[in-house]
């Protein structure tokens, strides 16, 4: 097992623990689903390439083992910096802070200590495991003190980062007691990756502000170096989801959906993590709205949401749920039917798959979220449609708005732009809904994952 001349650092390795069907009681590791390992699995594999994570349970690491060709390097965490680095620090302060502080973000001295120590743990282990003037890819919120933690041990490595999330402005971030830390953890980095210009362009102008670093349009000086800041808008698996569109039975399954639902005229989607930023009560509200004024009606119109448990110790997120589970049974009380509710709402995790079929079943795919870095989900309901059915209703705060121009666009904070939008997506004309969907397609099949992977490593210099 010699060193990497590529390594991949993420706050979690890209396989699931799951029972063994081979051998009784016994478990055995399976990559999980993820467009991001999808992607970076030939370049992995190709450069003998190791993958750093966490394997997702608490306590003592597992030894560093292979899945389908990738090495993988486990990182430990106990219980207790799960609570503080994890939930807390990455989950109760950077995450909301992040995302428009749409919850308020919630600063804590000895959460942040845990993040700095856990920051460091995974440096220790990509030093450990890169190989002379390797390339190391470090991903997102969890671990922004790493690229700098990583060159001072190993000046020799190209480093680049990547934000999922979106970064915020000036007087957002400013809030946060690690501002300096965290701007010089990410500009340990050659590059540093974004998902939107406008967040490369706060991290330029915070640069400046904080450090006083000298910066040049997308170029920042800092330590003599010189580190860019560049947007690269991520991307799904296309091949994937067409395979899985394509598929006779998924088809028949989407079938059997509409069937289940009481065939009704229009099915509304939404398919969300059970997260604050997601927009899930705005977008239950302006349903709700559509059906008291009439000018939606059950059984002909009904609304399917799926939302997915998520980080469900964290108290944001169980006072979500009981907002969003209230909302629902207000709208089923008043507006469903002996056997047929108005919002089939369903508190659970679904297979690629089922997914899928439920992106081929519905007439209107509702994404409105408050801000998301990206919002795969919708890149995904446009990808599964090759049939160009289907209307894609979408928040302006959503990275993805910014390639889907097509969508039906809103601000989820104007209730009455909402309900416009839908009302367009649920009667817009069949041609023009397939004009729509094949200009978004196109865009897609020319913008996969692996573009975007390509890209930022083509950029770094390491391709
Ligand atoms: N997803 C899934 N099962 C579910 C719900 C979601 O596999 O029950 C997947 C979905 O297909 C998408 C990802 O989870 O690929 C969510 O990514 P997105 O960018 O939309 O939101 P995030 O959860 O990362 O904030």
């Amino acid at each position: 097992t010699g060193r990497s001349s590529f390594v991949v650092v993420a706050n979690r390795l890209p396989v699931d623990e799951v029972p063994d069907e081979e051998r009784a009681g016994g478990r055995r590791w399976r990559r999980s689903p993820g467009g991001l390992v999808t992607a970076l699995h030939p370049v992995l594999v190709q450069r003998d390439g190791t993958w750093i994570g966490w394997a997702g349970s608490a306590g003592p690491a597992p030894a560093p083992f292979m899945v389908d060709g990738i090495r993988l390097h486990p990182v430990p965490l106990d219980a207790d910096e799960i609570a503080r680095y994890y939930e807390g620090m990455s989950n109760s302060t950077i995450w909301p802070l992040y995302h428009d502080a749409v919850e308020p973000p919630i600063f804590r001295r000895r959460w942040a200590a845990s993040y700095r120590e856990v920051n460091a743990r995974f440096a220790e282990a990509a030093a450990q495991v890169a190989a002379p003037n390797a390339t190391v890819w470090v991903q997102d919120y969890q671990l922004q003190l790493v690229p700098a933690m990583l060159r001072q041990q190993r000046p020799d490595l190209r480093i680049g980062f990547f934000l999922h999330i979106p970064f915020p402005p000036i007087e957002l971030f400013m809030q946060l007691p690690q501002r300096a830390e965290i701007m010089r953890g990410l500009l340990g980095a050659d590059l540093v990756g974004f998902q939107q210009r406008l967040a490369a362009q706060n991290f330029v102008r915070l640069a400046h502000h904080v450090l006083g670093c000298p910066v040049s349009g997308s170029v920042i000086e800092y330590e003599d170096r010189r580190v860019k800041a560049a947007a690269f808008p991520i991307s799904i698996d296309v091949g994937e989801i067409d395979r899985l569109a394509d598929n006779p039975l998924i088809r028949t399954r989407a079938e059997q959906i509409r069937t289940e639902l009481g065939e009704p005229k229009t099915m509304i989607l939404g398919v969300d993590r059970l997260d604050y930023t997601k927009g899930i009560e705005h977008r239950l509200k302006a349903f709700r709205e559509l059906l008291a004024e009439g000018r939606l009606t059950v059984p002909e119109t009904v609304m399917v949401q799926v939302a997915t448990p998520s980080r469900e110790r964290v108290e944001h997120y169980q006072a979500l749920r009981v907002k969003v589970e209230r909302e629902v049974g207000r709208i089923n009380g008043d507006y469903g039917r002996v056997g047929v509710p108005a919002v089939h709402y369903l508190h659970q995790s679904y297979s690629r798959s089922e997914l899928a079929a439920l992106y081929r079943a519905a007439d209107v795919m509702m994404v409105t979220p408050l801000r998301d870095g990206m919002n795969l989900v919708a890149k995904e309901y446009v990808a599964a449609r090759a049939d160009a059915g289907g209307a894609l209703v979408l928040s302006e705060f959503a990275g993805a708005a910014s390639e889907l121009r097509q969508a039906f666009l809103c601000n989820p904070h104007d209730l009455d732009a909402v309900k416009d939008s839908l009302l367009r997506a649920v009667h817009v004309d069949p041609d023009e809904a397939r004009k729509r969907m094949s200009i978004m397609q196109r865009h897609l099949r020319r913008n996969d994952v692996a573009h975007w992977a390509r890209s930022f490593l083509t950029e770094l210099g390491s391709l």
